[in-house]
């Protein structure tokens, strides 16, 4: 890019008045404690200063106002906070949100629940399903029992109408299931929906466990093989690979347009959740104020932009500078984007 259609750019982004993507934590607590669960949540750092249900629903107001295009509600465990979600939701609908998802392992989406989830108006749902078989899927997610309950969910959310869209996980165990998982689904008449795998993340509670569940790269291999094969036949539904580094790397070598929003359920803003740095919390500014202040140029900014290239492969995410601290491990990096500079290297040193 030239400096002439980079000056273009960067006038186009002043033209975005609020993210078209929200997705808030509304909570870190969680009833299972899986093996791979990136952000540790059950037990992570963050839960003891959790976003007030006011400081939810304020918040929410605001995205009302801001004109938002999806949001998505993730955890943790979002059905814990169900009935403060679905008066949210309620808002959300009212202000023409199209798009209201919320990710859940589905322990508590009985009938009633799914009942409830399809009144208020979300729309899409995604549970995980890291096995075609109990043994497997309950081995990662760490608790008997819980892929009955998976499977329960997802009848129950298609008994009112919902597809789930699925999210599968490889570990050194279940990746051999994978086309046994994609046959499930076909069983399940899950067909046109979002059938989401993505790498395991070296990050959180996958840290402690990697060698007894991190897949070896030959194994990666032969699942992608299998994947582009399926997906070039036609099979339904659909796979979607995620890769979580690919935004890490487009950002930072091009800044781009941030239309996206990630808020832990401390009500801190990230640029991106792999990264050890807050830029801000939503009960010191309104994200209104953090999005004129740079929020959507936030690739941009030095500090960003320092942490993001550290990352180019899924290893890096464990910390490839000793002197940054691990997401979800250590304490993050806090430089605000309204009250401190972020273009400022020098901020770093008084963390370091
Ligand atoms: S992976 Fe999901 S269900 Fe498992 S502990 Fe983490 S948030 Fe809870």
């Amino acid at each position: 890019m030239d400096d002439n259609q980079l000056s273009t750019s960067q006038e186009n982004i002043k033209l975005l008045v609020g993210p078209h993507q929200v997705a808030i934590d509304v909570t870190n607590k969680c009833n299972l404690r899986c093996l791979h669960c990136y952000n540790n949540s059950g037990e992570n750092q963050v839960i003891a200063d959790e976003l007030s249900d006011d400081d939810i629903r304020k918040f929410v107001d605001e995205l009302a106002d801001m004109g938002i295009y999806n949001i998505c509600y993730c955890g943790g465990e979002p059905l814990l906070r169900r009935k403060l979600l679905f008066e949210c939701t309620a808002k959300l609908k009212e202000a023409g949100v199209p798009n209201i998802s919320m990710v859940t392992n589905g322990l508590l989406l009985t009938k009633e629940v799914a009942k409830e989830i399809k009144e208020s108006g979300i729309n899409r749902v995604q549970i995980s399903l890291d096995g075609a078989r109990a043994v497997s899927h309950d081995r990662i997610r760490n608790k008997k029992g819980v892929y009955e309950q998976a499977i329960r969910a997802i009848n129950n959310l298609k008994s009112v109408g919902i597809n789930a869209n699925i999210a599968f996980t490889p570990t050194s165990f279940n990746i051999g299931e994978f086309e046994d998982v994609h046959a499930l689904l076909r069983g399940l008449e899950l067909y046109d929906i979002d059938f989401r795998l993505q790498p395991l993340m070296f990050m959180g509670r996958a840290s402690e466990n990697l060698k007894d569940i991190c897949p070896s790269p030959e194994m990666y291999r032969e699942l992608l093989k299998k994947v582009y094969k399926i997906n070039k036949e036609g099979i339904e539904p659909h796979i979607t690979w995620g890769d979580p580094v690919d935004h890490l790397i487009r950002f930072t070598e091009q800044p781009v347009c941030n239309n996206q929003c990630m808020i832990r359920a401390n009500g801190d803003i990230v640029a991106s959740t792999y990264l050890p740095l807050v830029v801000g919390n939503i009960r010191k500014h309104t994200l209104q104020e953090y999005w004129e202040a740079g929020l959507r140029d936030i690739w941009s900014f030095k500090v960003v932009r320092e942490f993001g290239v550290q990352i180019k492969c899924i290893a890096d995410m464990e910390g490839t500078n000793p002197l940054y601290p691990r997401v979800w491990v250590d304490k993050d990096i806090y430089i605000d984007l309204i009250d401190d500079d972020l273009n400022d290297l020098e901020q770093l040193k008084k963390y370091l």
